[in-house]
């Protein structure tokens, strides 16, 4: 078996075992992130059964969308400019980073005009770094109930990136606080939305972030190793 195979088949286990630390029995599904590694790399687990893989950049995913099985469900995980919905609307099962109505009025806008509706997750900052994108906790259910009433989207959960840090447990209370906006947005029964995802943990804090809910989970450098971003400049 490939080291690839087996780096995988160990996350997998440490996911299941975290679930069921948890007292939870239902799903948590492991997104294998494999931004900045060869599509050969994707077919080696993809012909070991693995089908959910997560991308951050447009055209690093068209580009694997276009030599890969068409069966794979991208994610996109990263960071999406307006101009480049288009693109990738009818590619992904799924897109977490939606901060903003003027971004998902344009994926609700793009979607329409393939016959689709875009499944998306709401980016939340939680620890409000200011490196990185995603909506403040406090102005996610407003933004929720104006999203929600775009024809070409539905909302089904929420997103969040965790700090980088040495110990995973400082992250915790982040987790929790979006589980916790989850529930608070489900209690206002909003048209068109639902909360059946809960995407937060990465290499450094998955097993935390399961502990406190997490059902989508997006995992790279554990499965693939380090990331050379020399290679693309
Ligand atoms: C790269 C990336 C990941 C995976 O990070 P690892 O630490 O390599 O597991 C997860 N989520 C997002 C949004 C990413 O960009």
């Amino acid at each position: 078996m490939s080291q690839l195979v087996s780096q995988y088949d160990s996350v997998l286990e440490r996911v299941n075992e975290s679930r069921k630390r948890a007292g939870r029995e239902d799903e948590v599904t492991l997104i294998a992130v494999s931004k900045t590694h060869p599509a050969e790399d994707i077919q080696t687990l993809y012909d070991h059964g693995v089908r959910e893989f997560g991308e951050n950049k447009v055209q690093e995913l068209v580009d694997k969308y276009e030599q890969l099985p068409k069966d794979i469900k991208w994610h996109l995980i990263g960071h999406l400019q307006r101009n480049k919905v288009k693109y990738i609307v009818d590619k992904v099962c799924l897109i977490h980073s939606v901060d903003s109505l003027r971004l998902a009025e344009e994926i609700s806008s793009q979607a329409g005009k393939k016959g689709l509706v875009c499944d998306i997750l709401l980016e939340v900052n939680v620890a409000q770094e200011e490196s990185k994108f995603g909506m403040s906790l406090a102005e996610a259910p407003a933004l929720a109930e104006q999203i929600a009433a775009l024809p070409g989207v539905r909302i089904r959960g929420l997103m969040t990136i965790a700090p980088f840090v040495e110990d995973a447990q400082e992250n915790r209370e982040f987790f929790a606080k979006l589980k916790q906006l989850s529930v608070d947005i489900m209690q206002k029964n909003i048209d068109n939305v639902s909360m059946d995802f809960l995407s937060m943990g990465m290499t450094g804090d998955f097993e935390v972030a399961i502990e406190e809910g997490a059902n989508l989970v997006r995992v790279g450098t554990a499965i693939f190793g380090q990331r050379d971003y020399s290679l693309h400049s």
